[in-house]
């Protein structure tokens, strides 16, 4: 199975390493490495049947070339066929080009025309010469998903090697197939990689054709299969059980301040039942910023305890990691029990007393930052691991949090709602639970977009609004990560403190505090604590309050050149007001003019204030790498299929994995490899 050398049999070491890059290994990897689009050039437009925007090949003489200067230095090439003339655009072109294209040389050209300033043209369309009579390609052209330093020429040429050398035999049984009225798996192969002329284009596109809908069954299959596996494997592990004894957890219920709302309940009822379970919970718990997840999360801390078992929760900031230890320690004090406290800026000492009582049990509850998967710390018997703002957390440091028990019971929290489909198509095995209601009397924020140089009139409105006895943060801009010195996080620094220090001389009457990523651990505290309690009116913030800071007395944001923010992120930093019984509002300052793109995702952030749309937008509008952070998000186990639209398939494909798991293990096995050999370390989490 170690199929990765295969790839040396058709491309250079150089290559293999572009092509392993954009995740393909292994020669199944080439053959499932489907086109994006074709391009038809299997037939010849006139140039007077040219239509703007629908791209076509032309067979046409030069007429004469030149480099023109301006608007800029460009090589501009005027050719002619029996119908018509038509400008070639070139902004960056090799001195040869000009050679090359000498009057009455033949070529065929590919590109999309539009309208130019002095008739139509084509901006850097490709173009060979070719002899009179030559002839047209017989299928259309693919055109693949590529890498920087990876020609489209060079992709097909692996590809097309990787088609011959392949072992594209069915690993569907035939019985099966039929039944599903599937087509045949290598024709379907070949034919999305060199579709023929007769074939509607239209059908390749939308991914309508039988040829894509096998390829689609094909890829939910393999999904399927692995997470049954995943699943089996799971159940099979040995965890201890934890059933609800409700010894705690009906104490706290009864102590708290408020009733659980029924998504609450609903969310704490799962959890509790997998608890109860004799193998590994692995279970995520989605909630719109300010859902109530906190407190669904100590209720399964303490049903951890109830049975004599530790709990733990990490967090992955030391704000929010200490807001949670203090929420905690009010809620649990009252039944008796204490919180173990970690984090970096802990003193030695006092660490390795920490460490000692979670190490023999004397604590039965831990909290911290990434302090708590040291070295230095264990558990006498931990029975479960909670990850809040999970996506924070790379694969390796949630695996090591969980190899601080043996097979503890797994919660995963998020705040950057993932769409429950995003999510199926990322992790091979895990259960969701959604509150899908904020708790009740919350107010949504007002969202105002205003320009930068509307800036005193916001100032003014902060003058106000503390004098009212409220409180307020200013964001600070975010700043981009520059080259690998962190040059970005000094500059997000200075930013802050410009920004701090012009808001000081603009608001002499205000108590204006400041928290960023490098103060030190007991001045940041200091900080957040003068804010808590009130005695900080504006908290000047970068980025680090995006999570979790929980102060219902601040009801006015301002998010400082918004335009730079992701939409998630935006939605998060917009959830820390609203809290109280004030009415809220949430300033997005941008710096005009705004681009299009800008514009279009201020827009839905200020119109939207459900969490999982804003996050169904980003991921549209950014893709799933960037959406989920680069860390975890690795390769999707689905590139073709689409949960929701092949609905249809996806049900289909889940009752076959069943029956080829049962009747033809060995076929189930071989489609799994073949989707995912190269993937497998994915499957693993
Ligand atoms: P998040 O899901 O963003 O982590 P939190 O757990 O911090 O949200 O909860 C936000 C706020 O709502 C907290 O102040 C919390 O005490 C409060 N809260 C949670 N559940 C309820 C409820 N059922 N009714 C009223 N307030 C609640
Ligand atoms: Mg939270």
């Amino acid at each position: 199975m170690s199929a990765a050398p295969a790839l040396t049999t058709l491309a250079t070491p150089a290559t293999a390493a572009k092509l392993a890059r954009i995740g393909l290994r292994t020669l199944d990897d080439l053959a499932l490495h489907l086109p994006l689009r074709y391009e038809d050039e299997t037939r010849l437009t006139a140039i007077a049947d040219l239509r703007p925007g629908v791209p076509a090949q032309i067979e046409a003489r030069v007429v004469e070339a030149s480099v023109q200067y301006r608007p800029r230095r460009q090589l501009v090439a005027r050719v002619r066929d029996a119908s018509g003339e038509l400008a070639l655009r070139f902004l960056n072109f090799y001195g040869s080009q000009l050679k090359q294209l000498a009057p009455g040389v033949c070529l065929r050209i590919f590109g999309e025309p539009r309208g130019g300033f002095l008739g139509d043209e084509m901006v850097h369309p490709r173009y060979r010469l070719v002899g009179a009579g030559e002839t047209l390609a017989q299928a259309m052209t693919p055109v693949y998903p590529a890498t920087a330093g990876l020609s489209q020429l060079a992709l097909r040429k692996c590809i097309g090697l990787a088609l011959e050398q392949a072992d594209l035999s069915e690993t569907l049984p035939e019985p099966l197939r039929k039944q599903l009225k599937l087509a045949p798996f290598a024709d379907s192969v070949r034919l999305l990689h060199h579709p023929t002329p007769d074939i509607a284009l239209a059908d390749l596109v939308d991914r309508a054709h039988p040829a894509w809908r096998r390829i689609k069954f094909d890829e939910l299959l393999a999904q399927q299969i692995s997470l049954r596996r995943a699943h089996e494997a799971r159940r099979a592990k040995t965890a201890p059980p934890l059933p609800a004894r409700g010894a705690l957890t009906k104490k706290l219920l009864a102590a708290l301040p408020f009733q659980l709302t029924a998504a609450q309940r609903r969310v704490w009822g799962e959890i509790g039942r997998d608890l109860g379970q004799p193998y590994p919970m692995q279970r995520l718990l989605q909630g719109d910023v300010g859902s109530g997840k906190t407190i669904v999360a100590a209720l399964a801390m303490l049903q951890a305890v109830e049975n004599g078992y530790q709990a733990t929760l990490m967090a992955p900031t030391e704000i929010l990691a200490e807001q949670h230890w203090r929420k905690l320690s009010q809620w649990l004090a009252p039944l008796g029990l204490e919180i173990g406290w970690f984090s970096g800026s802990l003193k030695k000492r006092e660490k390795a007393a920490m460490a000692e009582a979670v190490a023999c049990g004397r604590l039965p509850l831990a909290i911290g930052t990434h302090a708590l998967i040291e070295e230095t710390v264990d558990f006498h018997c931990l029975g479960l691991a909670i990850i809040d703002e999970q996506h924070r957390f790379g694969v390796r440091q949630r695996l090591t949090l969980r190899e601080k028990g043996a097979n503890p019971h797994q919660l995963m929290m998020s705040a950057t709602p993932i769409p429950r489909t995003l999510a199926m198509s990322y992790y091979a095995d895990l259960d969701v639970s959604v509150i899908d209601a904020l708790p009740p009397g919350r107010k949504p924020v007002l969202t105002k977009l205003v320009a930068e140089a509307r800036r005193d009139e916001v100032i003014a409105r902060i003058r106000d609004a503390c004098a009212q006895g409220r409180q307020a943060y200013w964001v600070c801009p975010l700043i981009e990560e520059t080259g690998a010195g962190g040059g970005g996080q000094k500059l997000q620094l200075q930013a802050a403190t410009d920004t701090f220090e012009r808001l000081r001389a603009a608001l002499p009457e205000l108590n204006i505090g400041l928290v960023h990523g490098r103060l030190k651990a007991d001045e940041k505290a200091r900080v957040m604590d003068g804010f808590v309690a009130g005695d900080i009116q504006l908290l000047v913030a970068t980025t680090v309050i995006e999570v979790g800071v929980d102060v219902p007395n601040a009801s006015l944001m301002v998010i400082e050149c918004a335009e730079r923010f992701g939409l998630s992120q935006l939605h998060q930093l917009r959830g820390r007001v609203g809290r109280g019984a004030d009415d809220s509002v949430c300033i997005l300052l941008y710096a005009a003019p705004l681009g299009e793109a800008a514009r279009a995702r201020l827009k839905i952030i200020y119109e939207s204030a459900d969490g999982f749309e804003i996050a169904r937008e980003d991921l549209r509008l950014r893709g799933p790498g960037e959406f989920l952070g680069s860390r975890q998000s690795g390769v999707p186990l689905l590139r073709f299929a689409d949960l929701e639209a092949d609905a249809d398939l996806l049900d289909a494909a889940r009752e076959t994995a069943e029956r080829m798991l049962r009747a033809f293990p060995d076929a189930a096995e071989r489609h799994v490899a073949r989707w995912l050999g190269s993937r497998r370390e994915l499957l693993k989490v």
